[in-house]
């Protein structure tokens, strides 16, 4: 137990970190370009804003919550999402009071209790966005050309974008009865866990992966069949709007994603290359749910993505991702007083933006210089009583093992030339 990490966890470390933070920065660029401003809520909510603003009747809620009382006998859940956190943060911080649109952009830890599988872990990460103030297919529009821009910059391939919609509470309301009618007809050949459904959440069928219930589905009425004027305007003009962006995507109408809140616009990208945990970046607009956390109606949109299955996806479109070495300069070191004055070149170079290293470990020569290898460094010099006499040293090109002679005191200067070359 000491050491073992608790199931369908992980460290973040090492190339897989350099990673990590290659995709955040894609991220935060990203976000800065289109005008999102980060925001962090706490890791932890009341459970009861999970419960109305994702939904009771969810898996999330229902299944995968981390929830627990705290000492003051308040129930508390760790955030299985990003979005409810978002959303109290708007009423709670009146950011409804800044000009609208109000556009913010997350990077979060979150946990489910799920069964670990590839792709599929207790504790991950989501990246996503918020675009709350407007009901414009614009703002769908905008928010889905992020993400098509995320998987762009990130060189992400063979990810397709399908897009559907849920319609509005109106056309929903007649579309669920028609539904209800239809799944109640052919219970028989239903899961179980639909069969629960069938009363709770009627919509949620069309997404089951049951091989039996996929052949029910596939004669169901459509949702996108019986959309109202209005819905089904703001659904052509986000594809014009699509189109004109030149961003490609499948109507896919049995899309309708986990949670409850959707209304009218919902996406997934998903990818072909990373198995059945294909959905890299899911989302949608949910025109309700600030309404349902208390606040007064207001639209948004947003999406959602998993930054472990992204990071997934590139590994399995662009094989292992590697990384250059970062490090300008080694300083190899013999006796007390060239370590002392490597000790001090060293931090003169780092203040000026360098990268240098020593040794630290009382390594011989010959072992600093295989370590200068190993660790990629781009020059090397090694400092002994003569190059301290004589104020100059060897400095090696360790590309093209080309030396030149340099003056100690221009050691400096000379690597902040060839910084960035
Ligand atoms: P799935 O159908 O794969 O369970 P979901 O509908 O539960 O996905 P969302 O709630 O939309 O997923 O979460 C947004 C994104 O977070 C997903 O598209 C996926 O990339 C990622 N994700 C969801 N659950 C997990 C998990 N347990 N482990 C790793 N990533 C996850
Ligand atoms: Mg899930």
């Amino acid at each position: 137990m000491l050491t073992q990490a608790p199931r369908g966890t992980t460290d973040i470390f090492g190339d897989y970190m350099t990673a990590w933070q290659m995709l955040e920065g894609t991220m935060r660029g990203l976000c800065k370009d289109f005008s999102f401003n980060e925001i962090r809520t706490p890791i932890f909510e009341h459970t009861e804003l999970f419960s109305r603003g994702v939904g009771e009747t969810t898996d999330i809620v229902q299944k995968e919550m981390y929830t627990f009382m705290d000492k003051g006998d308040r129930s508390i859940s760790l955030k299985p999402e990003g979005t409810a956190g978002v959303v109290r943060a708007y009423l709670e911080r009146n950011l409804y009071a800044d000009t609208q649109p109000t556009k913010l952009f997350y990077l979060t830890p979150t946990f489910r209790y799920e069964k670990p599988q590839a792709g599929r872990m207790r504790q991950f990460h989501q990246f996503g966005v918020e675009l709350f103030g407007s009901d414009h297919a614009t703002a769908d529009a905008e928010v889905i050309a992020l993400a098509a821009q995320m998987l762009e910059r990130l060189n992400i391939k063979n990810v397709e974008l399908n897009i559907n919609s849920l319609g509005g509470p109106e056309c929903r309301e007649k579309y669920n009865a028609l539904l209800k009618v239809f799944l109640t007809n052919n219970k028989d050949g239903l899961c179980s866990t639909c069969k629960d459904r069938l009363e709770k959440n009627p919509l949620r069928i069309l997404d089951c992966k049951n091989e039996s219930c996929n052949t029910i589905i596939q004669d169901a009425p459509l949702m996108l069949d019986h959309l109202g004027d209005d819905c089904k305007a703001h659904f052509e003009e986000l594809l014009a709007l699509l189109d004109a962006m030149e961003i490609k995507y499948s109507v896919n109408p049995w899309i309708v994603r986990g949670l409850d809140y959707y209304t009218k616009t919902v996406f997934e990208f998903i990818s072909k290359e990373i198995g059945a945990q294909g959905t890299v970046c899911g989302g949608g607009r949910y025109n309700g749910l600030i309404e349902e956390c208390g606040g007064s109606p207001t639209p948004a949109v947003g999406f959602g993505a998993g930054i472990e299955r992204l990071l997934m996806t590139i590994e399995a479109s662009n094989g292992k991702i590697q990384y250059e070495k970062s490090v300008d300069l080694y300083i190899g070191t013999m006796g007390a007083a060239a370590t002392r004055k490597a000790a001090s070149l060293v931090n003169t170079l780092r203040k000026n933006n360098i990268n240098a290293e020593m040794d630290l470990i009382g390594r011989s020569v010959k072992a600093q210089m295989k370590y200068a290898n190993k660790i990629g460094a781009r020059y090397s010099i090694i400092l002994g009583e003569n190059e301290l006499s004589e104020n100059k040293g060897l400095l090696k090109n360790m590309q093209d093992s080309e030396q030149i002679e340099i003056s100690l005191d221009e050691i400096i200067n000379f690597m902040s030339s060839k910084k960035n070359i």
